[in-house]
This record gives structure tokens, sequence and C-alpha cells, in this order.
């Protein structure tokens, strides 16, 4: 059974054959395709560094149909991350790629390593704002809120 996906991506350090962080994110997100049907692709934003990260950031985010449950969708993002060289164990830190599921159609996720909706994505501007472009109306199931209403409230 097909189920969407809302999916955050985030780079903040070149890679050696696709260039810069925006041209990661952009790779990324055409790389996307192999995982399920993208119906929906965010404007590339800069963002500021955060946390222990000392570069600035590209952000996007994406909307995927996919025939993957969440943990089968997780591995294949972890897949990718791998793919484009992110190191383990650098948390908040700089990374050439960084893959997140954000929300999912069928609600909340609870399974080991997996948090769906994302934990901390209400708070995040670089992940609400690429998201308010492609899915305004999205609501957080567990407030009840729009991505739009989260979006403006985190400005
Ligand atoms: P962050 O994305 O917060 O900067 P990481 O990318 O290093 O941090 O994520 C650390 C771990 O968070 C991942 O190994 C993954 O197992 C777990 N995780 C839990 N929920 C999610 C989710 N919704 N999307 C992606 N990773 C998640
Ligand atoms: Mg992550």
């Amino acid at each position: 059974m097909s189920s969407t996906y809302l999916i955050a991506l985030g780079s903040n350090r070149r890679h050696h054959r696709f260039g810069g962080p925006r041209a990661v994110v952009f790779a990324a997100m055409e790389e996307c395709a192999a995982l399920g049907t993208v119906t929906a692709r965010s404007a590339i934003l800069d963002s500021a560094p955060m946390g222990a990260a000392q570069r600035r950031f590209a952000n996007a985010a994406l909307v995927i149909e996919s025939d993957y449950d969440p943990p089968a969708l997780l591995a294949g993002l972890k897949r990718m991350e791998r793919e484009f060289g992110r190191r383990g164990g650098q948390r908040w830190g700089d990374r050439v790629l960084d893959l997140d599921i954000i929300l999912w159609s069928e609600g909340a996720h609870l399974s080991p390593g997996l948090t769906i909706p994302h934990p901390e994505y209400r708070g995040r501007r670089f992940v609400l704002d690429p998201a308010a472009q492609i899915a305004p109306g999205w609501r957080d199931p567990l407030t009840g809120l729009s991505i739009q209403h989260l979006a403006v409230r985190a400005r």
C-alpha cells in the first residue's frame, strides 16, 4: 500500500563530485525518485548554521508517495546519506547530507530509531519554511496545527 511522506533535506558540506551544499541537496532531491514518486519539491533555501555546525546550510523539502513503510523508507534515506559521504556520529555537526522523515500520511509512527512526526521539527524554520511551500495545509497529527501555522509561529 502506498502512503505519502514529507521529507526534509539539508547539507552544509561540499561533495567532491556534486559541489557545494545547494548542489548536494539538488542531487539528493533527484535521487529520492528511487524511493517512490516525488509529487512536490520546494525551492532550495539557505539557512544560518546551527549547533556545532560552522557552515551555512542549504535546505529543502519534498513530498513523496512510496510503497515503503516508515522503517524501510528510513533505511533507504540512510543509505543515500552514506552514499553522499556522510560519516556516522555527527549529530548537529557538519554533514554532506541529512535526510529526515517529518510527516507521514498515516499519522504517528514509533519504532526503535524512528519517530514520526520528527520530534524536533516544530521549531525548525529550516524545515518549516521549505515545507510550507509545498504542504502548507498538512496538519501535524499531534498538535493539530498546519505546517503553515507552525512556520509562521517559528518566525
Ligand atoms: P538530526 O537529523 O536531528 O540532525 P541525525 O540525522 O544524526 O540528527 O539523526 C540521528 C538519528 O535520528 C538517526 O540515526 C535516526 O535513526 C533517528 N531518527 C528518529 N526519528 C527520525 C526521523 N523522523 N527521521 C530521520 N531520522 C530519525
Ligand atoms: Mg537526520
